[in-house]
């Protein structure tokens, strides 16, 4: 069997051995050291926003930015649909209810008509507004983001932009991360950097941040004893983590652009399959095209999504199903949900193709060979 091709692996840069050999030979073994504020440094230069709190994960984010927000047992709180559940457990660690909004065709992201929807009907039948919106950039896409803070500001909503699959993209220019109130980044093993596992909340509001940093780090009061007047969290990064943050941070720009480039091997090579659709850009929109995504007319195609999965795995190839819808998932079976439909379509027809920057030309090649072969192999096109 040939060497196993994943969706997206860790790729390290090369100066992230130096930082990390730098934290032991230092001994900053712990949640604490220079590493940790190089980073947080190193990302908001990046993104052009004033404060940042490095955390052991995307989720632990989003989880400190609901309690910041004032997020309480029995509030709701609107996510998107089509996600990953990092996005929306959080929401339950509070013991509140999430509220799903499916996507719009145009970026897969939340539909800002079905927002305002949800919004609106909530408070009619609840006498309460939502307390906060996490809205989702998949696969680095940028969401409709303009026209969803408008709605939120209309409404006097904030919100926490879930950026963990979109660190580097921008609409109109602007980062993502940077539109909301707060804004959360993921540096999990398959992202586009990694810190082996890692996560930041960014702001603008120096108070939140710093709030952020005090909860992860199990809220301690100033004294020489341990004093405690707030339940707190084990959420820092460790000074070591954030030694391969460094690194990879030096490393970003061109992991977007091979990302970026390995999006366009695959259009040039399969947009002419009849039945196969790509995601373009719209007019503002930039992606840092985390993975490559396709829909597939098996009407038109003659083959569906399964069909290059199986084709793929049979090859040691991974493939996946794009994130099957919040609303969908047993555990949150009770949610209210906004949807049309959409997201749904979209996880029955769609697929993340192999998207690794450390996969080699003559792979790819492979990888497209496969699926162009399922052409040749399906009898209905003969
Ligand atoms: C990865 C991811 C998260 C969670 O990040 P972790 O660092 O894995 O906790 C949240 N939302 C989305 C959309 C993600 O892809």
């Amino acid at each position: 069997m040939s060497e196993k091709i994943w969706l997206s692996s860790p790729h390290m840069g090369g100066a992230e051995a130096r930082y990390v050999q730098e934290a032991f030979d230092t001994n900053w073994i712990s949640p604490v050291g220079p590493h940790i504020a190089a980073f947080e440094e190193a990302l908001a230069t990046y993104n052009d926003i004033p404060y940042c709190a490095a955390l052991s994960s995307g989720t632990a984010a989003i989880h400190l930015a609901l309690i910041i927000l004032g997020v309480k047992a029995g509030d709701e709180v609107i996510c998107s649909s089509f996600t990953f559940s990092g996005s929306c457990n959080p929401i339950a660690y509070q013991g509140a209810v999430p509220v799903f909004v499916d996507s719009e065709r145009l970026t897969w992201n939340m539909d800002p008509v079905l927002l305002e929807e949800a919004i609106v009907d909530r408070h009619k039948k609840t006498g309460r507004k939502p307390r906060a919106i996490i809205v989702v950039h998949l696969y680095g896409m940028p969401a409709q983001i303009e026209t969803i803070m408008d709605i939120a500001h209309r409404h006097a909503i904030p919100v926490i932009e879930d950026a963990a699959e979109a660190l580097g993209s921008t609409y109109r220019g602007k980062k993502l991360g940077t539109f909301g109130d707060m804004g959360i980044y993921s540096f999990n093993g398959n992202k586009i950097i990694t810190t082996s596992g890692g996560g930041a909340l960014v702001a603008r509001n120096a108070t939140w941040i710093q709030h952020a940093k005090f909860l992860s780090t199990q809220a301690r009061d100033p004294a020489v004893h341990y004093e405690h007047s707030h339940i707190g969290f084990n959420y820092r990064l460790s000074n070591v983590c954030a030694g391969i943050g460094r690194g990879q941070m030096e490393i970003l720009q061109t992991r977007i652009e091979q990302k970026r480039k390995i999006y366009e091997t695959y259009r040039e090579a399969l947009e002419n399959i009849p039945g196969i659709g790509f995601l373009p850009e719209p007019d503002g929109h930039f992606s840092n095209r985390w993975l490559t995504t396709i829909l597939v007319d098996q009407q038109r195609s003659g083959f569906s999504t399964e069909d290059i999965r199986l084709a793929l795995e049979a090859k040691n190839i991974e493939s996946r199903p794009l994130w099957k819808p919040m609303h969908l998932q047993p555990v949150f079976k009770n949610a209210p949900s906004y949807s049309a439909g959409v997201s749904e379509e979209l996880f029955r027809t769609g697929l993340c193709l192999p998207s690794g920057t450390n996969t080699t030309k003559d792979q790819y090649l492979q990888i497209v060979e496969t699926i162009l072969r399922l052409q040749v192999t399906n009898p209905a096109l003969r």
